[in-house]
């Protein structure tokens, strides 16, 4: 699934493309994508509209018009957004899991396509879009505004694995099983420890983590697994820099030791058994570096 650095280096391939364009046609082929409205409705009511900006919250794609109205697109598990040339899009039939197709007033055409068929467009009226996400979504974790402080306080008092609790939209939006695992591994944080057990010194190398595994990401315009490929039809390129993800028997990078995988929350889960502990304080080797902590509970 695109998760944030996907999405953002889908939106910045868009934005230029779309930014000042009025969409002169659009054909919705497929009614999941827009359900539980009518696909010829919600076609119509996009023609003409003129785009403002193209933004990202979380792993949804914003394409906000000068009305005031938004078109909310998430890609789910394989949708994407491509750019085409009018000429190479005469016949829809030649792409089966082509969804949709924007036609803009320049002649070009963006088209939606989705193998699996779980992303969404919603169209929503202007005033609409945050009372939306701000049930749904927690804070981004690029912006200014997200500190380890506020991360803390995100964790506290949950019992949680501290991987399923960045899995969870509403802890930080963009996050999935990609980045959580680089995230942790950075953190050197063993994904089952329970999240408010995570300590401060804990939560500021996680914060950095978080960030800095999502910037490896953008630099490198995302991860191409399966079917995710930017507007322009090219792939991203941090698959090849993946620290523990889809690595298990390959050496840790750090300290050489074999990458392990287990589940958490249902995830195929990678991380370094002995870079990220599932009890720090017992880890001799770096205990320096892992102040001891009382173990105030025993249940595990
Ligand atoms: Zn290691």
């Amino acid at each position: 699934m695109p998760e944030l650095p996907e999405v953002e280096t889908v939106r910045a391939k868009l934005a230029p493309v779309l930014t000042g364009r009025r969409f002169e046609s659009v054909q919705i082929a497929d009614a999941r994508l827009v359900r539980p409205y009518e696909p010829a409705e919600v076609a119509a009511e996009l023609i003409g509209e003129r785009v403002a900006a193209v933004e990202r919250r979380g792993k949804y794609v914003i394409v906000r018009f000068e009305s005031g109205r938004v078109l909310l697109i998430h890609l789910r598990m394989t949708g994407s957004l491509r750019l085409s040339d009018r000429s190479l899009t005469g016949n829809a039939s030649e792409d089966p899991h082509r969804r949709a197709v924007i036609r803009l007033d320049n002649g070009s055409d963006v088209s939606y396509r989705d193998v699996r068929r779980f992303g969404t467009w919603l169209l929503l009226e202007p005033g609409e879009l945050e009372p939306y996400l701000s049930t749904r979504l927690g804070d981004e974790p690029l912006d200014a505004l997200f500190t380890a402080a506020r991360l803390g306080d995100r964790l506290a008092k949950r019992r949680a694995p501290i991987k399923a609790a960045l899995l969870d939209q509403r802890t930080l939006a963009g996050m999935g099983n990609i980045y959580v695992d680089e995230a942790l591994w950075r953190a050197r944080i063993h994904p089952l420890r329970p999240a408010e057990a995570i300590d401060r010194n804990e939560l500021r190398r996680l914060h950095r983590g978080i960030r800095a595994a999502l910037e490896a990401g953008i630099a490198r315009q995302g991860s191409t697994l399966r079917d995710y490929a930017l507007p322009d039809g090219s792939s991203g390129a941090m698959q090849k820099e993946f620290k523990v993800y889809g690595r298990d028997g390959e050496p840790c990078d750090r300290c050489g030791t074999p990458i392990a995988k287990t589940r958490v929350a249902g995830r195929g889960t990678w991380f370094c058994p002995a870079c990220q502990p599932e009890r720090p304080g017992q880890a001799a080797a770096s205990s320096a570096r892992y102040p001891s902590r009382s173990r105030r509970h025993s249940s595990v």
